[in-house]
């Protein structure tokens, strides 16, 4: 178990949609900070899968997590899970961003099943959870834990479930700081802005769970049971599970460096490690030179 059984849930910020039909197709508004946004944790090539332009305005009615109230939900109930897991990405991220300078408000998660439309254009399950920056949602069919499991081999226990929610609000955070407005994603080798903007989203996830154990309810009851070393490997063996290279030697059976979007395992789990370590302020993969990074 990873929550606290007492932690109360707060019933923000998480809605849930079910499968979408009549996709919306036009505009070709998609952008290349989008494209890599939404092909990261499982690298997949979206043009197929994408509409582009989709207006956010026809999502179908969504509904709150009304099941969900107490840590002890989320321990059993995955889409509780990540309900917990935002309230504290909340908490945390609510402080934290302001005192970096970022004008910061909290996004809203999408769960969804089979497949939905965005402010990014209509995906299916197969894209992985994603961020969408011109909705500011971030969007997650929760049997992606599944696929990460039996696809890729990570353990994939509660944090590194958690770690997966917190690498995608890590690109919200991003997105406040106006980090792809002043970046060039469209580069894709390994010491490319792609990559630092990723490993950063690496870092901040880190950061927040070396927080997260001191987060607590309105009560005062904390959010997390403490973090063993077990599951900081575990949500590590996550973060190595998704990288590019492992993708693509399971995908191509060779590791091909100059189309890594991601950084490689072990730049991802040494930027992980660096916010876990030493807080969101350690996180500046833009500043390191390319031997550093
Ligand atoms: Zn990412």
């Amino acid at each position: 178990m990873t929550f606290n059984d007492d932690a109360k849930y707060s019933g923000k910020g998480v809605r849930k949609s079910g499968r979408r039909t009549g996709l919306a197709v036009g505009g070709g508004g998609l952008g290349l900070v989008a494209i890599v946004l939404l092909s990261q944790l499982l690298g997949v090539d979206l043009s197929g899968l994408m509409g582009g332009g989709t207006d956010p305005s026809g999502q179908d009615e969504t509904t709150a997590l009304t099941n969900c109230l107490t840590g002890e939900d989320a321990n059993t109930d995955v889409e509780c899970r990540v309900g917990l897991t935002r309230d504290s990405l909340e908490d945390y991220w609510a402080e934290q961003a302001p005192a970096m300078g970022i004008s910061y408000s909290s996004p809203i998660i999408q769960l969804f099943s089979g497949g939905v439309d965005t402010g990014c254009g209509a995906a299916t399950s197969a894209v992985g959870p994603f961020y969408c920056p011109a909705d500011q949602q971030i969007y997650l069919d929760t049997a992606f834990y599944d696929t990460l499991r039996t696809e890729f081999g990570a353990t994939a226990g509660p944090l590194s479930q958690l770690y997966v929610v917190g690498h995608e609000w890590g690109h919200h955070v991003q997105n406040r700081a106006g980090t792809f407005a002043s970046t060039d994603t469209s580069q894709a080798g390994p010491t490319s802005d792609a990559v630092r903007v990723e490993v950063q989203a690496d870092c901040f996830a880190g950061a927040w769970l070396g927080s997260a154990a001191q987060t607590t309810d309105a009560e005062g009851t904390r959010l997390l049971e403490p973090i063993t070393e077990a599951q900081i490997a575990d949500a590590l063996n996550a973060a190595s599970a998704i990288g590019d290279d492992r993708i693509q030697e399971k995908t191509q059976g060779q590791v091909n460096p100059e189309t890594w979007t991601h950084g490689s395992s072990e730049m991802r789990q040494r930027w992980f490690q660096a916010g876990y370590t030493n807080g969101a302020e350690a996180c500046d993969t833009f500043a390191v030179a390319d031997a550093e990074l």
